[in-house]
């Protein structure tokens, strides 16, 4: 959860001082990590609990009522079992008599007063003019009928009371000061509430309205801020980061250009334009480039390596698998071959033998390689560059910013350029995003085919053979994926073990491969291979199924008990296939038992649109667990929600761009102060 600071930092104080908190109870509210006034006041309530009264003229017997009445006399409990009594005590509601049931609750009726007024929720006999209990609060505000009555539900805490939390929140409440202020034009043009009065009402106000305008303005003030941040961040890093400009000409690149075997996509030429701009700025790129699976985004990587190439300095280009990196070679180095370009281009992983090793070592640092492509083996120590200027990670998501940051630590003034595949919705970019530019790749290379996506219930299994029956006999080859590795008591679904079985049996004449997480990496490269390869004509599996990884010849992915998959991850196997030039097919295997279930089995079907799908994907699942989403530094905050407010995002996305580009210097001053706590 993100956690944003209220309050001015001089105006912070330990709750040790509060009345009623000693020693051992200020221990236990740290260890909550509740310790300053702020922490308190940022306790908010999970929920409220209501108090509407219920009308007494449209009273139906049997129900559960809310009303207030007056207690005039308190019986003695009568125990008929150990630790099992009934109590009887009398009050008056609107001056008729009404007897009050208590069952066990002896600790209740101990603390209630004759004379005073209770607020008595329970179930009402109106022959016996009897209520049983299921709560009783003092009325300790004027309550008339009508009006509705709220009362805060705090998330507990482990061994304090909730009175104590509650007065303890409300002493802080009324010895704080200082909060900090959004600046007055946007209070006035959104109508907002300073955060005294709106924390002052979410926890002591008795009138949802004013708890609902409460909560706005702090969603507003949470991302407005954060945004507010991020961008201060953004700004300067590219103060830190200036640069000389490269001055690349688009002409210059040509040779490579214009000598592929295809042509560009407006999008792949759109943001091979925005990175040369990038390169002959004053400051250094920091992007990210989104692209579907198979959108092409190898060959800008290419192209950006080959600029920089250009003008006389080194590029890295970072995959997360050796596979992958192996074929991000074979893949470049057929361009650069193809457009007789003059480049050296090489590989490295753990696995390249020690004398290569040594020979490229050597030659990285002497300047005569020009592009490295890798593994994680290009972190290493050892692995040194004459001028690298361009640093490029492919399937993004599966590095850490810290390695990142090594390979660019190994040039100086180094470009970055990230590449996924894993759409963050523009719904969530603005935020997520915020110190990072991002460049869309929507466009698929021309002529290729969509690929047919059918669901076929559990009972259709036979017609779905029938099917890949016919594709394997046709020679093409067959990615099978399942939920579980092996079966389990716990969850009825497919293993990926008992498919193998079944399928050996079904297909006896064709190889089958069984691949899962539980394999070490060599053993599932080595299965790859050897699907790459046709040796293997199915290859089951469970989710491991490299990302990225290029087999044409397979035409055809199933997956059973999709409906147990989120919408990207389905969206990211079937993109496994309908790289050939073959019709592909991602067949579905479910039978949903929800509607959510129902509706994601619909959506794969009619959607290939991988940033629809995210959209979708977010709307059923919420950020929180969005694939790709944690990575991304994402926060949840104690308010706002990026998905349901996302007007307010935008709008909060354009007042701090605004802010940041007038920057004074007394919002520069507090901005250097503020820190967030974006993991708590
Ligand atoms: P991804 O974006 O998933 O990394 P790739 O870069 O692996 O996609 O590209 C997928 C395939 O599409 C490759 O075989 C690549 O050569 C080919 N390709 C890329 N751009 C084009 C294009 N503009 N026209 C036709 N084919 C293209
Ligand atoms: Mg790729």
């Amino acid at each position: 959860m993100a956690i944003l600071p209220i309050i001015h930092t001089n105006r912070i104080f330990n709750i040790d001082q509060l009345d009623k908190i000693g020693p051992k109870t200020y221990e236990k509210f740290k260890e909550n990590h509740i310790v300053t006034n702020e922490d308190l006041i940022q306790y908010v309530p999970t929920r409220y609990k209501d108090y509407q009264l219920t009308d007494l003229t449209q009273i139906e017997d049997g129900q559960q009522v809310n009303v207030v009445g007056l207690v005039y006399q308190i019986g003695k409990p009568s125990y008929y079992a150990k630790r099992r009594s009934r109590t009887i005590v009398r009050v008056y509601i609107k001056d008729i008599p009404f007897k009050l049931i208590f069952f066990n609750q002896v600790y209740l009726i101990k603390q209630l007063t004759v004379e005073q007024e209770y607020i008595i929720s329970g179930k009402i006999n109106l022959a016996k003019q009897e209520i049983t209990v299921n709560r009783i609060k003092v009325n300790d505000h004027e309550h008339n009928d009508e009006k509705q009555t709220l009362e805060p539900h705090y998330r507990k805490i482990k061994e304090i009371s909730t009175k104590t939390l509650q007065h303890a929140i409300h002493q802080a409440l009324d010895m704080t000061s200082g909060y900090v202020e959004l600046p007055i034009d946007l209070v006035k043009k959104y109508k907002l509430t300073p955060l005294d009065v709106c924390y002052e009402t979410i926890h002591r106000s008795q009138d949802s309205r004013q708890i609902e305008l409460a909560k706005r303005s702090i969603k507003f003030y949470e991302l407005f801020m954060f945004q507010l941040y991020m961008q201060y961040k953004k700004h300067n890093q590219q103060l830190k980061d200036s640069t000389e400009p490269l001055n690349v000409e688009i002409d210059e690149l040509s040779p490579l250009i214009n000598h592929l075997p295809f042509e560009l996509t407006i999008d792949q030429k759109t943001v091979v334009e925005t990175i040369i701009k990038d390169f002959n700025g004053t400051h250094l790129m920091n992007r990210l480039v989104q692209g579907d699976v198979g959108s092409g985004k190898t060959i800008v990587a290419l192209i950006a390596m080959y600029a920089i190439h250009l003008k006389g300095y080194q590029s890295a280009f970072m995959a997360p698998t050796e596979i992958l990196a192996t074929q991000h070679l074979e893949g470049l180095k057929s361009f650069v071959d193809q457009c007789r370009l003059s480049v050296q281009i090489e590989l490295l992983t753990s696995s390249t033998p020690t004398k290569e090793r040594k020979r490229i070592l050597s030659e990285l640092s002497s300047g005569e390689i020009d592009m490295i492509i890798g593994t994680h083996a290009l972190l290493t120590e050892e692995v040194e560059f004459d001028q690298l200027k361009l640093v490029i990670t492919d399937e993004q998501h599966r590095f850490g910013v810290r390695q990142r940051s090594i390979l660019k630590d190994k040039g100086q003034g180094v470009h970055v350029l990230m590449m996924t595949a894993t759409p963050i919705p523009r719904t969530l970019s603005f935020t997520a995003m915020g110190d990072l530019n991002v460049s869309l790749i929507r466009s698929k290379p021309a002529g290729r085919k969509p690929i047919i996506t059918r669901w076929f219930d559990e009972r259709d299994h036979d017609e779905m053979v029938t099917l890949l029956k016919d594709a394997l006999n046709e020679r093409q080859q067959v990615f099978v994926v399942a939920p579980l590795i092996e079966d389990s008591d716990m969850v009825e679904a497919h293993s990926a073990e008992s498919l193998y079985y079944l399928y050996q049996q079904l297909f006896n004449h064709h190889s089958i491969g069984l691949m899962h997480g539980k394999l070490k990496s060599d053993e599932k490269d080595e299965l790859m291979q050897q699907f790459i390869r046709h040796d293997i004509d199915i290859l089951i599996s469970t989710t491991v199924i490299e990302v990225g990884v290029n087999v044409p010849n397979a035409s055809l992915m199933i997956i059973y008990n999709s409906d147990r998959f989120g919408l990207s991850t389905l969206h990211q196997l079937r993109g496994r296939v309908g790289r050939g030039h073959k019709q592909s097919y991602c067949y579905l295997v479910a039978s949903p038992k929800t509607e959510t279930g129902i509706q994601r089995m619909k959506i794969m079907e009619q959607s290939e649109d991988g940033f629809y799908i995210a959209e979708k994907d977010l709307e059923m699942r919420g950020p929180g667990d969005f694939l790709g989403v944690k990575q991304s530094g994402l926060p949840d905050f104690q308010f706002a929600h990026l998905v349901e407010d996302y007007k307010m995002v935008m709008y909060a996305h354009l007042e701090a761009e605004y802010y940041i580009n007038h920057l004074t210097d007394d919002l520069k001053m507090w901005l250097d102060n503020f820190k967030p706590e974006l993991e708590a």
